[in-house]
């Protein structure tokens, strides 16, 4: 037999609710915001490169995946806007060589912080690039 954490009246073991003050028991209306493991791995498909069009096509994801597939899309253009940018210099030896080791660094390191933060089930944008939306969500 529970009681309810409110006004202390006992409640029914079925019983969602207080059957005297209406107070949720047990937190049986709060819908947890904690991600199962499909939202997991679907967000770290979001930085995956172009495997971030697989959560960010597929309709009815949680708003998790949502937002990191958001995320992962809008790292993607980004990425290849830079990856375009390196092609124009790639007749500058040197130069060539920074700017692609740059991107590249740049792009797992992003990759990386996105992973890292659906692994925590944490819905964060990423450092510096976080504000640019060349997407909406
Ligand atoms: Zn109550």
């Amino acid at each position: 037999m529970a009681y309810c954490s409110k006004c202390g009246s006992q409640v029914n073991d079925g019983d969602r609710i207080c059957g005297n003050c209406g107070e949720p028991v047990n937190g049986a209306n709060r819908t947890p915001e904690t991600a199962n493991s499909n939202d997991t791995w679907m967000g770290i498909l979001s930085y995956l490169g172009f495997l971030a069009l697989i959560p960010y096509l597929i309709k009815d994801q949680s708003s998790f995946v949502r937002a990191h597939a958001v995320r992962g899309i809008n790292l993607l253009i980004l990425e290849v806007i830079a990856w375009v940018a390196v092609g124009v210099f790639s007749w500058v030896p040197v130069l060539n060589g920074i700017l692609s080791t740059v991107v590249g660094l740049a792009s797992f390191a992003f990759s990386l912080i996105g992973i890292i933060n659906v692994a925590n089930k944490e819905d964060k944008e990423l450092p510096f690039i976080g504000n640019i939306r060349l997407i909406k969500g």
